[in-house]
């Protein structure tokens, strides 16, 4: 992968990283002016729990895609960056500017979804 490509991947990262953690921020201040005078009746206590468990869904997801960018940031100190961790193959720029935080060549990571449908399924 050529360097200005990593440079602007690690800017788009960078500024993800930026922007959940400025999410996370007010999504607690919001959790906070919930759980204060507004749990009297059980009408809203049943609102404030449905909204809890969308608060704990969306921080789960933001915190998985956190770690996947600390992990492709970290990748790029290490120099493994846009490598298939099962192939070592180039994962390809055009695929990293849409998935900056893929770890696997295309037919790996179909692989992995095929897997992945199997045991749900
Ligand atoms: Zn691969």
């Amino acid at each position: 992968m050529e360097a200005k490509d990593l440079t602007k991947l690690k800017k788009k990262l960078l500024a993800e990283r930026e922007r959940l953690l400025n999410t996370a921020a007010s999504s607690r201040k919001n959790e906070f002016a919930i759980s204060t005078e507004d749990l009297a009746d059980e009408a809203d206590l049943t609102s404030a729990e449905l909204s809890q468990s969308v608060v704990f869904t969306l921080r789960e997801k933001e915190h998985r895609t956190m770690a996947d960018i600390d992990e492709a940031l970290q990748r790029m100190e290490d120099g493994t960056y846009g490598l298939c961790e099962e192939c070592d193959e180039e994962i390809g720029p055009r695929r990293l500017e849409i998935f900056p935080t893929a770890r696997l060549c295309i037919s790996h990571q179909e692989e992995e979804e095929k897997k992945k449908k199997f045991y749900i399924a």
